[in-house]
């Protein structure tokens, strides 16, 4: 029998459960290019309910104990004695969340001799020391698309709210109890007739894209796989062989790439200084694929005319994190792949990945970040891993 390690984000101060806003989701049973959503054999929860926090426990302590298994849910998961820490020597799986992540560093893994399978209930896997993972002999899973069309539709969002400098509006009508449309719209524009790019075309690059095309904006992209022709021409995209021909062609960036070795600290102030003066950066990817320092610098240049995003480092950040203050900015706290529509999806796929793995069948390639001793499936095709 195993122990499966569940590290989730806390209850809402306001309790558990929650009032819930809506009766229920809908039901999406497939995603764009074919793919099915979850199928895991049962589920013990009601999809729309908050599943992502601890008393959430991703709704799989019944399936879990009801098998023989021993099943420990946490948020505690910093310092040498926190829960995961003191937890992990003994745990065969542990479940996280990219939205508060559980960091499996190398002396983590090292610490945990029996950790055979990380799961990502969601999607980005580099919270898992991928190299030591391999090393350890492990499996990696995450839940491929469960949340990439919420990230897409966060992504779009904070576009327009950059660029129709909506925050400020809001912040004139609500705390200042002001109407000062002139002060609002010092610095609002539209989209329409923008260059607008997504670095990375994959899953939610790709949703982008689609879901931009309709704005009238002129579409750009980057990516190690460039997307078949007839979707260049059916977007009417311009190609661009890198990040830096991206960057320096728009007036609009989202970034869409995983956090690898070829993608850390991409955005330096060399890149950020090649972007047009008043472009604007979403990033819904990883926080570390942009320098930290250097998006402050170029939002108190004004070389960026705003940045947003939802992607922190580390996560949660302490309080005096400079993306907290600086100016121009829309920022969230990591939630857009943890729609209640979208924690319906991943907790269904941890289910399956689960159900798989006590089974011994394969888990779906897709799913699979690192397997058999080297990147597989998904991640193959989208990480790669430093020497
Ligand atoms: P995906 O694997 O479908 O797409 C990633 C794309 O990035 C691939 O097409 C890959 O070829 C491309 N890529 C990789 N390295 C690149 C590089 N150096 N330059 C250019 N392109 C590169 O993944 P996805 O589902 O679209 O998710 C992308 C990332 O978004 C995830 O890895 C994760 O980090 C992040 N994400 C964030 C949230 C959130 O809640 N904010 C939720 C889901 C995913």
């Amino acid at each position: 029998m195993a122990k499966i390690l569940s590290v989730l984000y806390p209850d809402p101060v306001g309790g558990y459960p929650p009032p819930y806003a809506r009766d229920d989701i809908p039901t999406i049973t497939g995603y764009p290019g074919g793919q099915s959503a979850p199928t895991p054999e049962a589920i013990d929860f009601t999809p729309g309910q908050l599943l992502g926090c601890v008393s959430g426990e991703l709704g799989l302590r019944r399936f879990l104990e009801g098998a023989g298994h021993s099943y420990v849910v946490t948020s505690d998961k910093e310092g040498p004695d926190s829960v995961l820490d003191r937890e992990l020597s003994d745990t065969d799986v542990v479940i996280s969340q990219p939205f508060w992540p559980a960091y499996l560093t190398p002396e983590r893994i090292a610490a945990a001799p029996r950790l055979k399978l990380a799961i990502t209930a969601g999607i980005g896997s580099d919270h898992v020391d991928l190299p030591s993972a391999i090393s350890h002999g492990m499996t990696v899973a995450e839940v491929t698309f469960s949340n990439s069309i919420s990230v897409s539709e966060h992504a779009v969002m904070q576009i327009l709210t950059l660029v129709h400098s909506y925050m400020p509006a809001h912040e004139w009508v609500t705390t200042k109890k002001g109407w000062n449309i002139a002060d609002a719209v010092s610095r609002a524009y539209d989209i329409e007739g923008m260059d607008v790019g997504v670095l990375g075309s994959g899953r939610i690059g790709q949703a982008v894209l689609r879901r931009l095309k309709p704005f009238d904006v002129r579409l750009h992209y980057s990516d190690v796989h460039r997307l078949p022709k007839e979707v260049e021409e059916e977007l009417e995209l311009t190609y661009h062989p890198d990040a830096r021909s991206l960057a320096s062609s728009v007036d609009v960036l989202s970034i869409h790439t995983p956090l690898h070795p070829q993608t850390l600290d991409l955005f330096d102030d060399e890149l950020l200084g090649a972007m047009k003066r008043g472009a604007y950066i979403v990033n819904t990817a990883r926080a570390l694929i942009v320098n930290r320092d250097a998006v402050v610098r170029a939002l108190d240049s004004g070389r960026l005319a705003g940045y947003a995003g939802d992607v922190w480092y580390p996560q949660p950040p302490p309080p005096d994190h400079p993306w907290r203050t600086m100016p121009h900015e829309a920022m969230t706290p990591h939630v857009s792949g943890s729609t209640l529509s979208a924690q319906a999806r991943y907790a269904a796929g941890v289910r399956e990945i689960l159900e798989c793995w006590f089974a011994e069948r394969p888990i779906r390639p897709e799913y699979l970040i690192v397997d058999g001793g080297g990147l597989a499936g998904a991640g193959a095709h989208s990480y790669t891993v430093a020497g």
